[in-house]
């Protein structure tokens, strides 16, 4: 027995540590962090109180309730990690009525069968309640690896209490709870188990944490949208059988100066962004657009005719231009030129057409800007606005 109680020690200074760990994580972004340090901590005191020497009744009833404490966190960390609503009330129920029961069968019953059947039935319940809200959400590797330990956790919880109470002869005083078979499993068990577990929260906390900094380096703060960065490398993907097909646009805003002037930086802030959104709402899902700083907007989209990305444009234009910017003070209207330019068949890569369609922006420009140009000549409207907003609205949907 000198190994366990070697091991009665360890368990707690382990937990204790990935406690201190992620509570540290969680003041550095990592929204999960919180959760999973106090569901560790609980899971600490749980076991510090199964092999400090107090009262029966107090060291079974506290025992409990940290590991109860504990579950509850566990699951309100996969909860949080995953973004699925928290369900905090009903979990609060759920633990306040098993803590009422455990009142009774510790205080009234005194049956050690009965006490660590339902502690580990309603720590189960707590974590596989969790466990199933996220199974889907769990795409990437490391997360996988979460879930596959989190359902360890449950199984050998269930496991060993089914063990204990219907197969082995045991005695159902609470007095032998700490010579008991259980008190031995749980030892051996926990400690491989919480190891594994622990570690992979930390994998899959550090996989979350990395994608996000790696998601952050691609984009814009302002917009969300891709930088130049994020544009090439959202890019490499779209060379479908050797060669890029589709449409590149890029959009500037007109006297975008003169907005900065007269209404500030802020409300010109805000007018990009705005832009970014009416961008976001309009071009097809599978569109890529990036802002190449300053005012200017650059948007691929795969697939696309020369004829399709003109009607695309035409639309954000007009809808740009009909915008009312009274709510944030700007009492003008804002418009915005476009270039468009198809990909060649003989090019390699969208670089010539992102020339051309600058190019076409210039001449928008210089031909008295709120216009749409594409290679070859500028787009003329044949039929009324709101037709061409549903040509373009049709496109988008045909691509959604
Ligand atoms: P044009 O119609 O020829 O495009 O005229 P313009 O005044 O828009 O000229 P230009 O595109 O050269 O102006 C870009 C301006 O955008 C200059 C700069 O002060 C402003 N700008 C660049 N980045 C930002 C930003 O992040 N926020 C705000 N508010 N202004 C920006
Ligand atoms: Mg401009
Ligand atoms: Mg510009």
């Amino acid at each position: 027995m000198e190994s366990t109680s070697a091991l009665s020690f360890l368990l707690p200074i382990m937990m204790v540590t990935f406690s201190a760990v992620f509570l540290v994580l969680s003041r550095f972004n990592v929204p999960s962090g919180r959760a999973w340090g106090l569901g560790f901590g609980f899971s600490a005191l749980g076991f510090i109180a199964s092999v400090v020497p107090l009262p029966v009744e107090i060291g079974a009833l506290s025992g409990d309730a940290f590991f109860v404490a504990g579950f509850f966190f566990y699951a309100e960390a996969l909860l949080v990690q995953f973004s699925i609503p928290l369900y905090r009330r009903e979990r609060a129920i759920f633990v306040l009525v098993y803590l009422l029961i455990d009142l009774y069968v510790v205080l009234v019953e005194r049956s050690l069968h009965a006490e660590l059947f339902l502690n580990d039935v309603a720590t189960s319940c707590l974590l596989g309640f969790a466990l199933l809200k996220v199974m889907d959400r769990a795409t990437k590797l490391a997360d996988r690896a979460l879930i596959v330990m989190s359902s360890l956790v449950v199984l050998d919880t269930l496991a060993r209490v089914m063990v204990f109470v219907f197969l082995v002869k045991s005695s159902n005083r609470l007095e032998d709870f700490a010579t008991s078979s259980y008190a031995w499993a749980m030892q051996i068990t926990t400690s491989a188990v919480g190891l594994l577990f622990a570690l992979s929260v930390l994998g899959s906390i550090t996989a979350a944490t990395l994608l996000s900094y790696r998601d952050a380096a691609d984009r814009d703060p302002l917009t969300g949208l891709y930088n130049r960065r994020g544009f090439d490398g959202a890019l490499a993907p779209k060379k479908d059988s050797g060669r890029y097909e589709g449409t590149v646009l890029i959009c500037d805003i007109d006297h975008f100066k003169q907005v900065n002037d007269r209404f500030g930086h802020a409300a010109g802030d805000r007018v990009i962004a705005e832009l970014a959104a009416e961008l976001g709402n309009s071009l097809p899902a599978h569109a890529i657009s990036a802002r190449f700083g300053g005012e200017e907007f650059v948007i691929f989209i795969p697939g696309a005719s020369l004829a399709e990305g003109g009607v695309l444009a035409q639309s954000i234009r007009i809808r740009f231009a009909a915008r009312d910017w009274r709510h944030i003070a700007i009492d003008r209207q804002i418009t915005v030129s476009f270039g468009v330019a198809a990909i060649g068949e003989s090019e390699a890569s969208p670089v010539e057409a992102m020339v051309r369609a600058d190019e076409c922006l210039y001449a928008a420009k210089a031909a008295g800007r709120n216009q749409v140009v594409l290679e070859g000549g500028r787009f003329e409207l044949r039929s009324a606005p709101e037709q061409l907003i549903e040509a373009a609205e049709r496109l988008r949907a045909a691509n959604a």
